[in-house]
């Protein structure tokens, strides 16, 4: 098969504008953020990443962030963190509980509407170590089939984004190896901004600051379910915009 001169040309602009971290115009937002490059992310070669569990994580650059959101969609603070994103032409990472998907399908579905990784976390949110492995196993299988009906009105066998987050990072080695096994990749974190602790927005975005310069980037952990991180986040993303920080977008490595 030979490809048209003009498929190549196009091709390679569009290489050489993702090489350059140039991101596509965003509109009504001439000084946004934007999202640096898209990673493809694949259990063969990362089963399991972030150093805050792990002794791996992504392959990424100083001064690359993968933005992560947790336990949600929740109305209220789930619809301002993607008003947020949008704003800045950011895209994230989802890892949606089950039973929360379920009830406010609508809200799962504007996150993959508006281009976001919408991964999984689980139904109900039980340390998954503490349960019998084929129970542990059940559990995660019902959050992800919740997911995906949410999002395509059905499930298959296999997830749609074959991506996991333990809840309370609560893994054990037989689920870690069964979920390697079926190519599914587990996603711990590299920092965070403790969001599960009450504090101001203000204080939230200090102290995420102050960890994005001791880790020079990463994988960041939030969750989409906090008042305060909602509040925070217009003034986080445009912290990196200042900082010189780039997002990273991580997407399956599948078909
Ligand atoms: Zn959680």
């Amino acid at each position: 098969m030979t490809m048209h001169p003009s498929v190549v040309v196009l091709a390679l602009a569009l290489t050489t504008a993702a090489a350059q971290g140039a991101p596509a115009p965003c509109p009504g937002n001439a000084d946004a953020l934007g999202t640096a490059r898209v990673l493809k992310v694949d259990a063969a070669t990362t089963p399991r990443i972030g150093r805050k569990h792990f002794p791996t994580t992504l392959p990424l650059a100083a001064r690359e962030v993968v933005l992560t959101f947790d336990d949600g969609p929740e109305p209220g603070p789930t619809g301002r963190v993607l008003d947020a994103l949008r704003n800045e032409c950011v895209k994230a990472a989802f890892f949606l509980l089950g039973r929360s998907a379920q009830a406010h399908p609508e809200l799962a579905r504007r996150e993959l509407a508006e281009g976001h990784t919408v991964a999984h976390h689980s139904f109900a949110h039980p340390l998954l170590n503490r349960l019998p492995v084929a129970a542990a196993e059940a559990e995660i299988d019902r959050g992800m089939a919740a997911v995906d009906t949410a999002l395509y009105g059905q499930a298959r066998h296999a997830p749609a984004t074959p991506f996991f987050r333990f809840p309370g990072f609560a893994s054990s080695p037989a689920l870690l190896e069964r979920l390697a096994r079926r190519g599914i990749v587990v996603f711990g974190a590299d920092f965070w901004a403790s969001d599960w602790n009450p504090m101001s927005g203000d204080q939230e975005l200090r102290l995420v600051l102050e960890r994005i310069e001791l880790t020079r980037g990463g994988i960041v952990l939030f969750h989409d379910t906090k008042a305060q991180t909602a509040a925070m986040l217009p003034g986080f993303l445009r912290a990196l915009k200042r900082r010189g920080y780039g997002v990273v977008h991580v997407v399956p490595a599948g078909p």
